[in-house]
């Protein structure tokens, strides 16, 4: 039987020889000649103006809170619709996540949910670019200004793609990336903090604060002749032999967009007309927004077809995914005292979600086979069922 998975890693064919090389020059650990040039890499290529490698993007957001100081009482506004790392970074300082609704269209923070949810208490807004299209950032970025509110962007999804011609994880004051496996540039588990802002005191505590508290990098910079504990701080830093195999497959970012981007546009030409006919709805990109394609997802009637769906493509040989548990809903959720119901668009969304497989090395009769079986799945669903749903997924619920 066919198989095709929901996610395979790719491989650039570089990542055993910048090992290799990593390995001959004698450092494991963090801060070598690959940490260095995969930063200058993503800061020229994306026009950051400091990059910060980390272990995920995890901590990159946990980085982020400890720089702005969050602390007891403090809010920060964000979607549901997203990974528990986005909350966890604020609540670990003691803030509360105040989770905001999401637009139908593109399943991302909806600006206006985001302005009733300010309070006197709000710092920052977290937009979190979903399947790497960008969130409203001009929008959000009004508010932000209107408002004095920091953003921090949580762009783990979004390396390589870009808003109005501006990289996302750029137009925050911090901007987090993902490296992790299942990303499209990957490294197994890494991550990195962009900080899109010269104010020296912010720089020198970002500095610190990833080198465990000391100034070891003013030392690496030669600017002291030892280093010492200066501040608080942590680890964050990855290890060379990460930073090789990453450095191997930022080189090639442009090469595995584009090979998403084709998967991408088969999977959007051969579904049209079922998103048409109102039977389904799929990821839409705007036309402000270049994509790096890094999901492709289908939006059925309910909860049950979408398991049934899923379920009938496993057995044809496709892996697919669902995601995610809005926020507000989980057990943590409810200790902060949402209840089901409170974030409908969002709740409505995500249990009709599924996502389709889409990975860089991924061949053009793969993505016809997985067209060819879900067209299959859904015409009998017809057959036994009613016929057409006439929903659409940009109706919302
Ligand atoms: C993957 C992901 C994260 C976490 O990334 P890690 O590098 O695994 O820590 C956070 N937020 C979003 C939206 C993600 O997709």
């Amino acid at each position: 039987m066919v198989r095709i998975p929901f996610h395979k890693p790719f491989e650039t064919g570089h990542e055993l020889e910048y090992i290799q090389d990593a390995l001959s020059r004698g450092q494991l650990s963090g801060d070598g000649s690959y940490t260095r040039r995969v930063e200058t890499l993503i800061g020229e290529k994306f026009g950051a103006r400091h990059v910060f490698l980390t272990t995920s993007a995890t901590h990159a957001l946990e980085m982020a809170a400890l720089l702005l100081d969050l602390g007891p009482g403090d809010e920060v506004i964000m979607p549901s619709f997203t990974f528990p790392s986005t909350a966890n970074a604020v609540m670990l300082r003691g803030a509360i996540p105040v989770f905001a609704e999401i637009d139908p269209a593109t399943m991302n923070l909806d600006p206006g949910a985001v302005e009733s949810k300010i309070t006197g208490r709000t710092r920052a807004i977290i937009p979190v670019h979903y399947a790497g299209i960008g969130c409203a950032m001009d929008r959000i970025a009004g508010l932000a200004a209107h408002y004095r509110l920091v953003i921090i962007e949580d762009a783990a999804q979004a390396v390589n793609a870009s808003y109005r011609g501006r990289f996302l994880g750029t137009w925050g004051r911090m901007g987090c990336y993902s490296f992790h496996g299942t990303k499209n540039f990957s490294c197994g588990e890494g991550g990195a903090l962009l900080l899109n802002d010269d104010d020296p005191e912010l720089l020198s505590r970002a500095e610190q604060l990833i080198q465990k508290g000391t100034n070891r990098h003013q030392f690496l910079k030669g600017e002291v002749d030892k280093y010492t504990w200066v501040s608080l701080g942590s680890s964050y830093t990855p290890s060379e032999l990460l930073m090789a195999v990453l450095y191997a497959q930022l080189l090639a970012a442009d090469e595995i967009t584009e090979r998403r981007r084709r998967i991408h546009e088969a999977y959007a030409a051969g579904l049209r007309p079922l998103a048409e006919a109102g039977r389904i709805g799929i990821t839409a990109i705007p036309d402000h927004c270049r994509s790096n394609y890094h999901l492709f997802y289908i939006i059925l009637e309910d909860r049950r077809y979408r398991d049934a769906v899923k379920r009938q493509l496993e057995e044809r040989g496709i892996g697919t995914a669902s995601h995610y548990v809005p926020l507000h809903s989980s057990p943590m959720g409810r200790r902060l005292g949402y209840a089901p119901g409170d974030l409908p668009l969002t709740e409505g969304l995500s249990e009709r979600l599924l996502r389709l497989p889409i990975w860089t090395g991924m061949s053009s009769s793969e993505v016809e086979y997985v067209i060819e079986q879900l067209k299959t799945v859904l015409r009998q669903h017809i057959g036994v069922n009613h016929g057409g749903f006439g929903i659409g997924h940009r109706s919302g619920l």
